[in-house]
């Protein structure tokens, strides 16, 4: 079968790259916006562009409904509903079908199945992966929580299991806090993701976060290697490398093969992302969660491996089994990711939209700028700050720092304060360059070394 055209059901930078890859393989597209978003590069990049709803994203990007009208009004073959909104909604992946379209992604059944973190456990369990130790199910009572933490120990996380975005999850150091966080959890659960259902995960101490990249056509799973997301604020990422450089090769070769295991154990199709802890000391993984999507964080992947992740997606959605067998995926160089956002981190990350002055962009081999911005935009102040990612790649990470830390001071954006001062002073820092740290660590260290000089010391190297 052959695609001839796409319906971007997203924003931002997302929806921009989508059109780069349809472009590529001579797809039409066709962009959806909200009435706040008539001037965003994607609408202005898509061959055609269709208002959708108001700006809150209830009312037009997570508008089953909007959308779907959309994708039939403009006679598009597929949807691509990007990452974030409606990308990890089982019953909208079933709804462009029953629409007579392609949705680019996994079955409503497979993004249900392991789109549920608590269901995704047992998945991973029966296919002999590590998980964090942690309850069997559900847990619906304070009694039955008390007693996980008998196996367990404290400290303890609370998730959701339908949480994602780093929303969700609570910490609880003894069984006080577990008693009062874990009514005020459920509230909040169901009244942020429509679901109250929680689980119970023993905390990992000094844990790095190690993801693993799939792709499946249904028939065969293969994987891209690992990423590294360990800097993190409030449980979000912030700067990602590719591969994981300290993780020894017979671990890596292991959480590589399981997250395929995984995979293959429910004949996944599309894009996907296996999540694991990994504890530097005990040289354990362990599974926290998958994602049914393509990540922000992919360009890192596609610099190592040269694989277009997007344009694969398009050809599994077309019906054409996999591109590439495992053999023929390498490992090249090092990669790493910047998230650019429209935050003040002088400021408590104060997110502050406003209108893009000046656009300067970093060029040059082994530089690529995923973004939503040029010169005039205004961004719209309804949505998620991501402005872009700066992704770098060296033939080594020490090559790929250096690199990373010019293109850092090339990368001008006027106009509104971005997180580019935390980047330069991250990029210049000793601890980030041995490789010593771990999911707590950009926090201690926005708390100390940065607000000393506000990264102000990098600027001036
Ligand atoms: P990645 O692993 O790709 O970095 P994130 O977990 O940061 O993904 O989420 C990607 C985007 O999707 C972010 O903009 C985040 O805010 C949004 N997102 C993810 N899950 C949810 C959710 N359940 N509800 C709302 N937004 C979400
Ligand atoms: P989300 O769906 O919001 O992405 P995850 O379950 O993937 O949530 O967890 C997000 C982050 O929270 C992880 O990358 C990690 O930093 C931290 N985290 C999650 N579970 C644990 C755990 N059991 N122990 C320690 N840190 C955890
Ligand atoms: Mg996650």
């Amino acid at each position: 079968m052959k695609l001839r055209s796409v319906l971007v059901a997203n924003r931002g930078e997302i929806a921009v790259r989508i059109i780069r890859a349809a472009k590529a393989l001579g797809i039409r597209t066709v962009q959806v916006y909200s009435a706040a978003d008539a001037d965003m590069l994607a609408v202005k990049l898509a061959d055609e562009a269709i208002e959708i709803g108001p700006p809150a994203p209830k009312k037009s990007y997570l508008n089953i409904e909007a959308v779907i009208a959309a994708a039939k009004r403009a006679n598009v073959d597929a949807v691509h509903p990007g990452y974030g909104f409606l990308s990890e909604n089982g019953d909208f992946a079933d709804a462009v079908v029953a629409a007579g379209l392609i949705f680019i992604g996994p079955s409503g059944d497979a993004i249900r199945l392991l789109g549920d973190k608590v269901a995704a456990r047992t998945v991973a369990e029966k296919a002999g992966v590590p998980t964090v130790p942690g309850s069997d199910g559900r847990i619906s009572s304070l009694t039955e929580a008390l007693a996980v933490t008998e196996r367990t120990g404290f400290p303890v996380m609370i998730k959701a299991a339908a949480g994602g975005g780093g929303r969700g999850i609570r910490i609880a150091n003894d069984p006080a806090e577990l008693e009062t966080q874990f009514p005020q959890a459920s509230a909040e659960a169901l009244a942020s993701f429509g679901d109250g259902g929680l689980y119970l995960e023993k905390v990992i101490t000094r844990a790095r976060h190690v993801e693993v990249q799939i792709l499946g056509d249904g028939m065969d799973v293969v994987h891209c290697y690992e990423r590294e997301c360990s800097l993190q604020r409030r449980r979000q990422k912030v700067w990602e490398e590719a591969p994981s450089f300290l993780v020894p090769p017979e671990v890596r070769q292991k959480l590589c093969d399981s997250a395929v295991a995984l995979a293959r154990s429910v004949g996944y199709r599309g894009a996907g992302t296996v999540e694991y802890l990994y504890d530097d000391e005990t040289r354990e993984f362990y599974f926290i969660e998958v994602n049914t999507r393509i990540q922000v964080e992919h360009p890192v992947t596609e610099m190592i491996t040269g694989i277009d992740l997007v344009e694969e997606m398009f050809r599994i959605a077309a019906g054409a089994s996999l591109s590439v067998v495992q053999s023929d995926i390498a490992v090249k160089g090092h990669a790493i990711e910047c998230r650019i956002n429209a935050e003040d981190p002088r400021r408590g990350f104060m997110p502050a939209p406003g209108r893009i002055e000046r656009l300067d962009v970093p060029e040059g081999e082994g530089i690529r700028f995923d973004t939503m911005l040029y010169e005039g935009y205004v961004i719209p102040p309804f949505y998620d700050s991501l402005l872009g990612k700066l992704i770098v790649w060296g033939e080594d990470r020490t090559a790929c720092l250096a690199r990373l830390s010019q293109a850092l001071s090339q990368l001008k954006i006027k106009g509104v304060p971005t997180t580019i001062p935390l980047h330069r002073a991250l990029a210049a820092d000793a601890q980030i360059a041995k490789g010593a740290f771990h999911t707590r660590f950009l926090e201690t260290w926005l708390e100390t070394e940065f607000a000393a000089d506000g990264g102000r010391a990098a600027e001036v190297a």
